[in-house]
């Protein structure tokens, strides 16, 4: 055996070789990335509508198209006009109510869908075709060649009316590149408006969607749309990704309804976003209204918005352990990367459990205006311990413990309150 050579470490990184003053900023300014400057195309009434438990009558879809509206989406996307009779009216009605967002609608690539949907007054079409051999062999049944041709027949016609086009793939990711980049160019050559790549059956990774938006950057010029299913938990990942490499344009849904388990939920990408640029963020979208569009859409759809839900989820600003309490109540951002303000939220410190600690009970000692030393805290902190390590207390059994001690304590009773007595009358 050779004898082991020893390395020394390396050297521990100075600041200008990290070139960020903290990990979660960019490391280096990079020329293709979206992050701070991109749109949203709200799919709640396209995709959404594909979700277990959607029916949406004309009514919900008015109020939550307008509710998307005033919290600012750049473009709302309805069910293709050419699915139903009713489909179409609510299409015609959506794009007649005057609102800032765009209206899309979502058709095949066919001419006989086109047809329909350039009449009823929206704004720009979304025409998706499958490319993925699996959609060639098992959907369509069209080639190559036959999907290039029939594509650029359905842009020129939309084109001609005056209307944004964009052309998606189906199940990108599964698709022949070279197919892909090949069509692509071909559509963008016409001039559409944006392409789309389309993680229809939710198999991405960041990476990999990193990888073919920046090569597909490359090759068009025009917009690129992006639409990623949540099957393996990656749908926001891979729209930061997708923005990161010069995607301009991401699909989302409200609490990320949609085929199967749905797709990039638009609360969880403000989230995502806010923390990439909040002053971006912020500047156009009402994000305090998240938590109302959610209890809409929840509500239409019968389901809860659930416990770990990004910025609305009923944990989300809640803070339990006493160390973390103990820091939240001096600085929140020492464990809070979202500020609950900015969403229309509030923070709150669980205290009534065996975690808790003696500066978060001092805290709501003085919400509740009572007048006890830091010993005396500590006392009731202390029995609050030993209660909760039998069951967790709810805030009101706190408040209970805390103003009668504070009371006993007034009415001159023993010096100091028998804590364990105070316990008792609270029990
Ligand atoms: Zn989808």
């Amino acid at each position: 055996m050779s004898p082991q050579v020893e390395a020394a470490p390396p050297p521990p990184l100075k600041l200008q070789q990290i070139n960020s003053p903290t990990v979660y900023q960019p490391k280096y300014s990079d020329l293709l990335s979206r992050v701070n400057n991109f749109s949203i195309i709200e799919s709640t009434l396209r995709e959404g509508e594909q979700f277990a438990n959607a029916f949406f009558d004309t009514e919900t879809k008015i109020a939550i198209a307008k509710a998307l509206d005033d919290f600012g989406v750049e473009y709302i996307e309805l069910t293709s006009p050419a699915a139903s009779e009713q489909s179409r009216a609510d299409c015609v009605a959506i794009a007649n109510l005057g609102l800032k967002a765009k209206i899309l609608t979502h058709i095949r690539c066919h001419m006989d869908d086109a047809r329909i949907a350039v009449e009823t007054g929206v704004d720009g079409l979304d025409v998706v075709i499958g490319t993925s051999s699996f959609l060639r062999e098992f959907s369509h049944g069209k080639d190559m060649a036959y999907i290039t041709k029939q594509a650029i027949e359905v842009i020129e016609f939309i084109k001609s009316k005056g209307l944004e086009v964009r052309f998606s793939s189906e199940d990108s990711f599964r698709s022949d590149l070279v197919d892909l980049l090949n069509i692509y160019r071909a559509v963008d050559k016409i001039g559409v408006t944006r392409v789309g790549i389309a993680d229809t059956v939710g198999c991405a990774n960041p990476r990999q969607v990193y990888e073919l938006v920046r090569t597909l950057r490359g090759v068009v010029s025009c917009d690129i749309e992006c639409h990623f299913h949540n099957d393996t938990g990656c749908a926001i990942a891979n729209a930061y990704a997708a923005l990161e490499a010069g995607a301009t344009h991401i699909d989302t849904s409200v609490l990320g309804i949609g085929e199967r388990n749905g797709i990039t939920p638009l609360g969880g990408l403000a989230a995502r976003m806010y923390v990439a640029d909040k002053d971006y963020v912020r500047g156009k979208y009402k994000l305090e209204k998240l938590r109302d569009i959610e209890n809409l859409v929840a509500d239409a759809v019968q389901i809860q918005v659930p416990f770990n839900n990004y910025i609305t989820g009923y944990c989300a600003f809640t803070h339990k352990a006493g160390i973390h309490a103990k820091a939240i109540l001096n600085n929140p951002s020492t464990y809070e990367i979202l500020k609950p303000e900015d969403f229309g939220m509030t923070r709150y410190v669980s205290i009534g459990h065996r975690l808790t600690g003696w500066n978060a009970v001092k805290n709501r000692v003085q919400q509740l205006d009572l007048n006890l030393t830091d010993e005396e805290t500590k006392a009731v902190t202390q029995k609050i311990k030993e209660l909760a390590d039998i069951r967790p207390l709810s805030i009101d059994e706190v408040d209970l413990l805390l103003r009668r001690y504070h009371a006993a304590k007034a009415s001159g009773s023993p010096q100091p309150p028998d804590i364990d007595e105070v316990a008792k009358t609270a029990a």
